[in-house]
């Protein structure tokens, strides 16, 4: 994969993961706002919340689309990012465009999918 294509996967993944930290700053700002009105103190102390914490605060299936973004921007600084987990071989350019944050190659992925019986 050349230079400029992987600078721009990098880019959607940094927009992507920005956009899944600022829905759980809102989720933390209605709860705050409705639940704990009368401790104005740990409001403060919630709006700190590191990016661990919040993370929590996601639904279970965007929890698994964020730690498979954070693992694709591990492996762009690693050098081995648009490689397939499963069998190794470099995931379609067309398949990372779409979804820069896939772990498997179509292959994989179907078979994953459609297990043989
Ligand atoms: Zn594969």
């Amino acid at each position: 994969m050349n230079k400029k294509n992987l600078a721009n996967l990098k880019k959607i993944l940094i927009q992507k993961k920005t956009e899944f930290l600022n829905k759980t700053n809102n989720v933390q700002r209605e709860l705050s706002s409705g639940l704990n009105a009368t401790i104005g103190d740990e409001i403060d102390t919630a709006t700190q919340n590191s990016e661990k914490e919040m993370f929590f605060e996601l639904a279970a299936n965007d929890r698994i689309t964020l730690n498979a973004i954070n693992d694709a921007l591990v492996k762009i600084e690693k050098g081995n990012y648009g490689l397939c987990e499963c069998c190794n071989s470099p995931i379609l350019f067309e398949r990372l465009e779409a979804i820069p944050w896939t772990r498997y190659c179509i292959k994989c992925q179907e078979e994953a999918e459609n297990p043989k019986r």
